[in-house]
């Protein structure tokens, strides 16, 4: 579930194979967390020479003669390019292209799907609740089906890590996959019982999360639900949409090439979720950039674009 976004009875087989291998990989923890990775590449983006524009969100894709010349930011920058690679799910490149939405795009249900949302409990918690060598990770699985509360992902902060937790303290993030459409429902129509789901889902993933830490609720000191409308809030992901496409069928995985000079990477195409596997996406998707050998022509002139272009990445 967790690697490939659907139970054994559905993932295909081979990918089921790699999945399986994971937990002998082991668990990796970066100081600082997750925005390390982010941090790492920002850097190494900079010292090949890139740019990194932070708090710039893409508004549009412009097109010429049928490819991309050129993206817009809400702020009304434009950077020209001769590729765009959009670290996006599918819904939401196809509203930045506009009236020259790919094919490939086109036919997308209004929805995203199929896939899931996840539900979360962020908790700061007092380190004396938590034994000197317990694991930092845990599933707790409660029963079938998956997801929804019956099964729950433990993450805490390791104790050497003073970046990601005060002194005496750690931070522990409680995880499951959850349907988006009810969310978003009661978040339109029915706030009442929108906060009544989310007080709900919290006191089932607390309850899960007894089986590690029994003393949690005590020693917890900041208790912080998060649900697919929270997730779109902050990473715009359409819908809050996480996880990419369950991995079911080789033969319906998204291909990178959206239509000329656009491409798509991130956990939308094969192999799907996970930092492993959107690096190793990436890595295919460059190679075939480079391969294409448009890469180091000469940008496009577009008179109303920024003139500290090339962009390499905007977050
Ligand atoms: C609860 C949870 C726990 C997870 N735990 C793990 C784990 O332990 N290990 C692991 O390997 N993976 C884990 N994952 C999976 C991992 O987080 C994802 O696979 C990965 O983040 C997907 O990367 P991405 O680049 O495809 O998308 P994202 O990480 O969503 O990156 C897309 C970026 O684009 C930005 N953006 C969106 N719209 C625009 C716009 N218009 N203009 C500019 N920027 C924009 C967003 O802000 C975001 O920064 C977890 C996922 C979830 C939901």
């Amino acid at each position: 579930m967790i690697a490939a976004q659907t139970t054994s009875a559905h993932a295909n087989a081979l990918y089921g194979a790699a999945a399986l291998d994971l937990p002998r990989r082991g668990v990796v923890h970066l100081t600082g967390g997750i925005g390390a990775i982010a941090q790492t590449l920002a850097d190494a983006v900079q010292r090949h020479g890139g740019k990194v524009r932070y708090r710039q969100e893409v508004s549009r894709i412009i097109y010429a003669e049928g490819r991309p010349v050129a993206v817009e930011t809400k702020r009304g920058q434009r950077y020209p390019a001769h590729t765009v690679i959009a670290n996006l799910p599918p819904w939401n490149i196809a509203k930045l292209t506009g009236d020259h939405t790919p094919a490939a795009l086109q036919k997308l249900p209004d929805a995203p799907q199929p896939g899931w949302g996840a539900f979360m409990v962020y908790v700061g918690v007092d380190e004396r609740a938590i034994p000197p060598e317990l694991p930092l990770h845990h599933q707790v699985l409660a029963r079938e089906p998956l997801g929804e509360g019956n099964s729950v992902f433990l993450s805490l902060s390791p104790a050497w890590d003073s970046g990601r937790a005060p002194a005496g303290r750690r931070a522990l993030t409680i995880s499951t996959h959850t349907a988006l459409a009810p969310w978003w429902r009661l978040f339109h129509y029915d706030p009442h019982h929108d906060a009544q789901r989310k007080s709900n889902y919290a006191e089932r993933m607390l309850r899960a999360a007894e089986r590690v830490l029994p003393d949690l609720r005590a020693a917890a000191e900041l208790t912080l639900p998060g649900t697919p409308v929270t997730f779109q809030r902050f990473t715009r992901r359409v819908q809050g949409w996480v996880g990419g496409f369950p991995q079911t069928d080789l033969f319906q995985a998204w291909g990178p090439r959206l239509g000329a000079g656009l491409w798509m990477v991130g956990d939308s195409i094969f192999p799907g979720q996970s930092t492993a596997a959107v690096a190793l996406g990436g890595l295919r998707v460059a190679r075939a950039i480079l391969a294409d050998g448009r890469a180091n022509e000469a940008l496009p002139v577009d008179r109303r674009a920024s003139t500290d272009a090339p962009l390499v990445k905007t977050t």
